[in-house]
């Protein structure tokens, strides 16, 4: 790590050292005043990629002049259009080809998931999460178990920080886990919490659940593209994200989902399927009776999603050039500037809710102003810099390393620094 200080030099400095910088001109940046913002919300929408546009008139261009030949004559045949982007994505999470796949959206996937990783008994009927999870993640839980006609106060067990304390420690997951044991049906956590920033030990929280006999889950929203992850080798058995926050698919983007080989060639794995996860040799007979694909495709359930695909396959044709890895390098680097040069403000009254370990935590930092916040984050959006601001007091940053600079960091705490 470089020693920091709090000149406007230091951060140029270390943009001119930066091999990645130049992925900021592949970026199209909302304007203010007729200037590019700075953009730290890559945590909830990515920015467009400049070769997205392109990619999608192809598309458009294809359906025009060839329609229903262009499931195998347009210039990316559409019949196999989950199947471009599995190398990019398993790269992204750590897993074997076969083991990922996209299809709908990510609380769809939540629900197809835990429909097959669910299954309660008498015995075993729990499923134990964050408190404060994201909504959707807590509805998609209590409907599910109401589905199942149990009470979701029975069956949700939420793990909550202790008194005082903002971010969960990972000794108080595994230890309830220990506790709960075989009542555990399912452990599902985030990767990243999306409004603390908190990075999970998911290979810890998946040993500990196995343990108990339970399923491991993840949603992975805050973490694809943001952290790399190994999630075959630390034996998560399935996990789902979205590709609009740091992968820059575009609003409402078609879903990611991993399910471990161990389960993925088990055809038999209960689920909820339709013809696209069928076995390819037999889909088009179009016969009675479900065969499913002993990949994760096998719980693809409908025709790929074309046009809410190809601004996906642009924009990772991105990280595969950039390198998670090297993402995560310059990552690191710039969190802990803007850590560093948060820590400088004598003036204003806040609190850093991520953990401070670099090892617990992806790009976000959220700041807890105990008194202004919201006058903070007027005056940040005023000026040009666009964060997001979550009662009562939280401005989440999120420096995303495919397009944001140390320059842009500087100019953050600059306003911060002079103050309202
Ligand atoms: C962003 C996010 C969602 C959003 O789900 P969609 O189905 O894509 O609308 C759900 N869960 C978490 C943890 C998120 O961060």
């Amino acid at each position: 790590m470089p020693s920091f200080d709090t000149s406007l030099a230091t951060a140029q400095k270390l943009d001119a050292n930066d091999e990645l910088a130049s992925f900021k001109q592949q970026f199209h940046f909302p304007k203010h005043n007729g200037n590019d913002t700075i953009y730290f919300c890559g945590n909830s929408l990515g920015l467009q990629p400049k070769n997205v546009e392109a990619a999608v008139q192809q598309e458009l261009d294809d359906w025009k002049n060839v329609a229903i030949a262009g499931f195998s004559k347009a210039k990316t045949p559409w019949l196999y259009y989950q199947e471009y982007l599995r190398p990019s994505l398993a790269n992204i999470v750590g897993a074997k080809e076969a083991e990922v796949t996209v299809m709908n959206t990510l609380t769809v996937n939540l629900h197809l998931l835990m429909l097959s990783f669910y299954r309660p008994t008498k015995q075993r009927f729990r499923i134990m999460m964050e408190a404060g999870a994201f909504p959707s993640d807590q509805y998609a839980v209590e409907t599910l178990v109401k589905h199942y006609n149990l009470n979701p106060d029975d069956c949700i067990v939420e793990i909550a920080p202790r008194e005082n304390e903002k971010i969960l420690r990972e000794e108080d997951i595994i230890e309830a886990i220990r506790i709960h044991d075989d009542s555990l049906a399912l452990v599902m956590f985030g990767g990243i919490n999306y409004y603390t920033g908190q990075l999970f030990d998911m290979k810890r929280i998946a040993e500990a659940a196995h343990a108990a006999g339970s399923v491991a889950g993840f949603d992975l929203a805050h973490a694809a593209g943001n952290v790399p992850m190994q999630l075959h080798d630390w034996n998560i058995d399935f996990a789902v994200w979205c590709n609009y926050k740091y992968l820059n698919g575009g609003p409402g983007c078609v879903g990611g989902v991993f399910v471990h080989e161990k389960f993925a060639v088990n055809a038999d794995m209960p689920r909820l399927a339709g013809w696209w996860g069928n076995d390819e040799k037999t889909r088009f007979k179009m016969e009675k009776g479900f065969i499913a694909k002993t990949n994760a495709s096998g719980w693809n359930i409908s025709t790929a999603q074309v046009l809410n695909t190809v601004a996906l396959k642009a924009s990772l044709e991105l990280f595969d050039k950039a390198g998670i890895q090297k993402l995560r390098a310059k990552s690191l680097q710039l969190t802990a500037y803007l850590e560093f040069l948060l820590k400088q403000l004598t003036n204003i009254n806040f609190e850093i809710i991520t953990p401070v370990e670099p090892e617990r935590r992806g790009a976000q930092l959220s700041l807890y102003f105990k008194d202004k916040g919201k006058e903070i984050h007027d005056k940040m959006i005023n000026s040009g810099i666009v964060v997001d601001y979550r009662e009562p007091g939280v401005i989440r940053v999120a420096p995303a390393p495919m397009y944001c600079s140390f320059e842009d960091v500087y100019r953050f705490y600059e306003i911060l620094l002079s103050g309202l």
